[in-house]
This record gives structure tokens, C-alpha cells and sequence, in this order.
């Protein structure tokens, strides 16, 4: 039985039963009901699945990217039993006067700026919509293609969700600073106090939308021993929406937003510490309960197994709150599953240290727990707004 014909049978109960069915139910999901039913490309038992992937980029940022069908089957196969499904809302422009002949496909390979694109999410959904039932309950893709700094962001979720019922399970990854990438924004830079961005988390809250927000924690190359400067402002927005399900991509980490000190004369350990101490600090916060934290990037991966004490502490942040973390690869349109796997193996050693049940939840189960309850209450928003 697949999670879509869970969610078929419990479609006209109330939000409220629904969740403890489908949670009874769900036990069959990865199981020999689901293995025995006809499908396209081998579906995972439990046994065989290392992990659902919280955060995952099907196309670059130029739109190009893996074929869904080749993802599904290839990709995922028998190693990966779900996962969320979103391309990049920035387009690279290709400016011939930047860098003439040179097409440019990542951020850095030009200075020409970034567009919102919105047609993304009319790609991933007719991606989804042209899989089969049991592929589709695999995967929850994500609305993507709007601008979190325009007041009219809310009303292209709305329409995407009004064009493309039953598709959408979330809105993001979406950014609003981000290494690289803010200041090469065209228009408005985005920011965490624009109320834009409140209404933005207003309406995930309302129709029950997940939501995978990046936002640096801190400039690049911050000096240690300050508190990083985005770090209040987040804890605000986040404050500000206490019903939306809000998953912080990266632990608000990048490629040059460190938890360590960034300088090369130092011994790059100073700040690692006292940063798992402000993750704990908003993990223990009774206001930010609703937040989760997303471990995906191999730029993250790195920090976290960079020598024996990181890992410890790493290891041990995620076995006192394993609630509150998810695994992603953050891969952008992968070749074959050895890219989605090598990002999966960069954190063998903190798999390792993790209790049995830690790992299972970092690894799938508080996927299954905050994407299959966003499908239920966004189903049925859908129900009572989409005419
Ligand atoms: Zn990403």
C-alpha cells in the first residue's frame, strides 16, 4: 500500500484522526505491501533504505538537470526511500558581455546576476505529475519560484498550489542570505525582517506547507568570538511563527560561514564549540520548538567530521536531540546514486557514535513524521481552497 492510498483512505476524516491512521498505517509504507504492488524501478523495503532526503535540488541553476524518471529509479532505487523534490528559484544569467562565449552554470562562474525564476515550479510539478502513483508517494517536491523579498511572494504559492493541486508538500529551500548569492541578486536584497517574508511563513503555517529556509547565521569571514550576526533576527522570524514547521537549512552554516574560525593562522577549533552551544541553546528554547535543523551540504558534512572532537561533539548534539535533526544531500541535479551516496558516507564516522535509534530518525523517521503530516494538511487546504 502506497502513502498516497494511505492518504486517499483518510482523505474526508479530520486532520487530527487522520495522522493517527495513517501513523498506524504508515508502518506498511517501506514493507512487503508496498514491494508487492506493480511499479516502475525497484521500491525500497525498510531493510534496504539508508535514508530520505530532506533536501535535495533536481535541477542547477540554469533549470538543466536530472531526468525525474533516472532519479527515481537509478538514483534513489532501493538506497533512498523518499525524498523532498525542488530545483533552484535563481536563474545565472548568461551575460555575453560578462563572460562572452563562457555559459555559465553555478553562481560563481559569473558576475552577471542571479533572476527569480518562477517557471521552476511548473517544471518540478509536471516532473512529478508524469510518474507513476507508487514513484509519487516517494517524493515531496517543494514550491520554490518566488521572490521572499516581494509582498506578492504568497500569492505565487497560492496560484502554484491552486494550478498544481495535489503535488506540493512544502515550500524551499529558499534563501534569504546566503553566501555569494544575496548580493547577486537583481532587485531587492532579501532580508529577515521584511514583512514579505512574514507572510511568506504565515501562509506555510496556514495551509500546513514545510518549510526549508536557508539563511546564514553569520557574514562570511566573521571574526571569532562575536555573536554571529543574523543569529537574533532568525530566532525573531522563527519566533514570529510558532504553527509553520520551519526546517534551517545547513544549521545556518556555509561554504565560508564557519563554525570555526575562518582565519588561516588559527587553529580553526575556537569557535566549534561554542557554536553547538548556540544550536543547543535554540534546541532547549521552548519558543523555537517548531524549528528543525537540516545537516545536508558537504560543505556541512566537512565541519562535522574535520577531526575526532567535532565529531564527538557533532555525535553527541544529535543523540540528545535527535528529534530535531535531518539528514539531506543537498545535491544539485546528480549524475548517478554514488553522488547521492558519497554525501551519505561523508558522515560514517558520526553514523557510527549515533545510538541506533538517533540514526534511524536523523536518517528517515523525522522525515516520515513532518512530510507525510505537511501532505495531510496541504491535501486538505487544497480540499477547501482550490476550486
Ligand atoms: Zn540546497
Amino acid at each position: 500500500m502506497s502513502t498516497s492510498t494511505v492518504l486517499g483512505m483518510v482523505r474526508h476524516r479530520s486532520a487530527r484522526r487522520s495522522l493517527a491512521i495513517l501513523s498506524s498505517l504508515l508502518g506498511l509504507y517501506a514493507g512487503a505491501a508496498l514491494a508487492s504492488e506493480p511499479t516502475v524501478g525497484p521500491v525500497p523495503r525498510a531493510s534496504t533504505c539508508l535514508f530520505n532526503d530532506s533536501h535535495f535540488h533536481l535541477t542547477n541553476y540554469v533549470q538543466q538537470g536530472t531526468d525525474v524518471h533516472t532519479y527515481v529509479n537509478a538514483i534513489m532505487g532501493d538506497k533512498i526511500c523518499r525524498s523532498t523534490l525542488f530545483g533552484i528559484p535563481l536563474q545565472q544569467t548568461w551575460s555575453y558581455e560578462n563572460s562572452g562565449n563562457y555559459a555559465p552554470t553555478y553562481y560563481l562562474q559569473s558576475d552577471a546576476p542571479l533572476y527569480y525564476y518562477s517557471f521552476t515550479d511548473a517544471v518540478i510539478a509536471r516532473a512529478y505529475q508524469s510518474l507513476s502513483k507508487e514513484q509519487q508517494a516517494r517524493l515531496d517536491p517543494m514550491i520554490t519560484g518566488f521572490n521572499p523579498a516581494d509582498m506578492y511572494a504568497v500569492d505565487h504559492i497560492r496560484r502554484v498550489l491552486q494550478l498544481f493541486p495535489g503535488v506540493f508538500s512544502g515550500i524551499g529551500e529558499f534563501s534569504i542570505h546566503k553566501e555569494f548569492v544575496s548580493s547577486k541578486v537583481a532587485g531587492e536584497t532579501a532580508s529577515l525582517t521584511n514583512p514579505a517574508l512574514d507572510r511568506i511563513l504565515d501562509l506555510a503555517g496556514e495551509v500546513g506547507l514545510a518549510v526549508i529556509l536557508h539563511c546564514d547565521i553569520d557574514m562570511p569571514f566573521a571574526k571569532a568570538g562575536q555573536e554571529p550576526v543574523y543569529l537574533s533576527q532568525m530566532k525573531d522570524v522563527l519566533r514570529r511563527h510558532p504553527k509553520t514547521t520551519i526546517i534551517w537549512a545547513h544549521i545556518g552554516l556555509g561554504r565560508v560561514v564557519q563554525p570555526t574560525q575562518s582565519q588561516a593562522t588559527s587553529d580553526g577549533a575556537e569557535r566549534s564549540p561554542a557554536y553547538m552551544e548556540l544550536v543547543e541553546a535554540m534546541l532547549t528554547d521552548p519558543t523555537l520548538s517548531h524549528v528543525y535543523f537540516d545537516i545536508s551540504w558537504d560543505e556541512v558534512a566537512k565541519y562535522a567530521v574535520a577531526s575526532p572532537e567535532s565529531m564527538q561533539r557533532t555525535a553527541a548534539v544529535l543523540n540528545k536531540y535527535p528529534e530535531r535533526f535531518l539528514f539531506g544531500t543537498d545535491n544539485v541535479a546528480p549524475a548517478d546514486q554514488a553522488a547521492q551516496l558519497r554525501v551519505f558516507n561523508l558522515w560514517a564516522p558520526i553514523w557510527a557514535q549515533l545510538t541506533p535509534e538517533a540514526s534511524l530518525k536523523v536518517r528517515r523517521t523525522n522525515y516520515e513524521r513532518i512530510f507525510d503530516a505537511a501532505r495531510i494538511r496541504v491535501r486538505e487546504w487544497e480540499r477547501n481552497n482550490v476550486h
